[in-house]
């Protein structure tokens, strides 16, 4: 996963339906005594699991769910292990897309979409989603169901609840859990999913779940883990909730004029607009022009290919806050329902690590090309000032550290 623990953390902090299937990089040693942090939260969960009871119970939750769960709950060392974890390396597109958009997945979303085909229409009509987002949201967050993690979800929310770093999002998120077990009898055992408490087919957090789970097989339980229906279903509810537009594709891959000016990397502008600047369909056709804006991304910088995200493309965002992500969900949408590769293939290209980034924010800043304080990852700000940094050297400014402007700037990229 391209979202680096930063953004990763203000994603959980911003929304509380923050889908949390993270893939695992290569993680530096921990820059905190983490035994330390473990050893406060284990010293203070008796506390803990009292606030919890006292707030569980002004909050509906039964004395006989409590007293069955409270009890129970253990604090999981391994979770704040997790989450205070470092990725040594920034992932490459390449990197991340290969590895999820497989032709194992589209060849089994192709197969799933036959299998669910009646079902899913329905959706559809009843939702506005159409059918390959569905199977490509299933695809990325769990592979078809493949694996929905195994972590103990209420001992999972009630250590991060206990720790001080994001308590009261993972107590709201604890009690809701609870909850969810009252309201449709759920052991504890049943309720696993990733160490952050995303639950399910389409891991989606308590809150997500107690707001947008639907019973569609009509058992009389939104049921996440064992319903396929009820799991497609609900994530046809929550993305209407999220504001898809029913008649729009996500966006689409595009191909770049000679001379473009790739200072508009970013720009959110009306399709005709992209259009007279001379942007082509991937496979060279005219862009359909409709009334709508659409966004440029070139997520392996100009070696790499270049796409346009549409108002979906910002909704996909909305579960899952990365490019990387939403480019993924939309390109294998696209191959279920019969679309090709991409016209250029993401380029392999060299892992950053966040002290090279660093270095380079470094050099930037020193250069008088302000790209604020050196953090090891590239916001808007270090882009901006990395274009202007590429446009003073002659190089494309892209925004994209590739090996020539490290070279430009006399640092090491490798
Ligand atoms: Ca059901």
């Amino acid at each position: 996963m391209t979202l680096n623990d930063d953004r990763r953390l203000s994603v959980l902090k911003k929304i509380s339906w923050v889908l949390a299937v993270i893939a695992a990089p290569t993680f530096a040693a921990q820059p905190v005594d983490v035994a330390q942090e473990i050893q406060r939260v284990q010293d203070e969960f008796p506390q803990c699991l009292q606030s919890f009871a006292e707030q569980a119970k002004s909050q509906g939750v039964s004395d006989d769910t409590i007293k069955t769960h409270l009890a129970n709950l253990k604090v999981v060392k391994r979770v704040i292990e997790l989450d205070r974890r470092q990725p040594e390396f920034t992932s490459t597109f390449a990197g991340y897309f290969d590895q999820r958009v497989t032709d194992w997945r589209v060849n089994k979303g192709r197969q799933l979409l036959e299998e669910h085909r009646q079902f899913l229409n329905s959706l559809t009509k009843q939702y506005g989603i159409p059918a390959q987002y569905l199977l490509a949201f299933w695809g990325m967050e769990t592979n078809f169901g493949g694996y929905k993690g195994k972590m103990p979800v209420l001992d999972s929310l009630a250590t991060l609840a206990c720790d001080h770093r994001r308590s009261k999002f993972f107590t709201k998120e604890l009690i809701t859990a609870l909850q969810l077990s009252q309201k449709y009898q759920f052991p504890a055992e049943k309720m696993q999913g990733s160490w952050a408490g995303a639950m399910g087919h389409t891991q989606f957090m308590p809150s997500a779940y107690a707001s947008y789970a639907v019973d569609a097989d009509g058992d009389g339980k939104a049921d996440l883990w064992s319903s396929t229906e009820d799991a497609l279903a609900s994530a046809a509810n929550f993305l209407q909730h999220l504001g898809w537009q029913r008649s729009q594709r996500w966006g689409r891959e595009v191909l770049l004029p000679d001379g473009f000016d790739y200072t508009q990397i970013g720009q959110s502008k009306p399709l005709v607009e992209w259009q007279h600047l001379g942007l082509k369909e991937a496979n060279g056709h005219r862009l359909p022009v409709a009334d709508m804006r659409a966004t440029l991304i070139l997520p392996a910088g100009h070696q790499g290919p270049a796409f346009i995200g549409y108002d979906n493309f910002e909704v996909i965002k909305r579960w899952n806050r990365s490019d990387f992500y939403a480019i993924s969900v939309g390109h294998l949408a696209d191959r279920i329902i019969g679309a090709g590769k991409l016209a250029k293939a993401p380029p392999q290209q060299q892992r950053r690590s966040r002290e090279q980034i660093k270095v380079l924010q470094q050099k930037l800043n020193e250069l008088g090309f302000d790209a604020g304080k050196p953090d090891g990852i590239l916001g808007s700000n270090s882009r901006k000032s990395l274009r202007a940094f590429q446009a003073s050297k002659g190089l494309i400014p892209d925004g994209f550290p590739d090996d020539a402007t490290f070279n430009a700037l006399g640092i090491s990229g490798s």
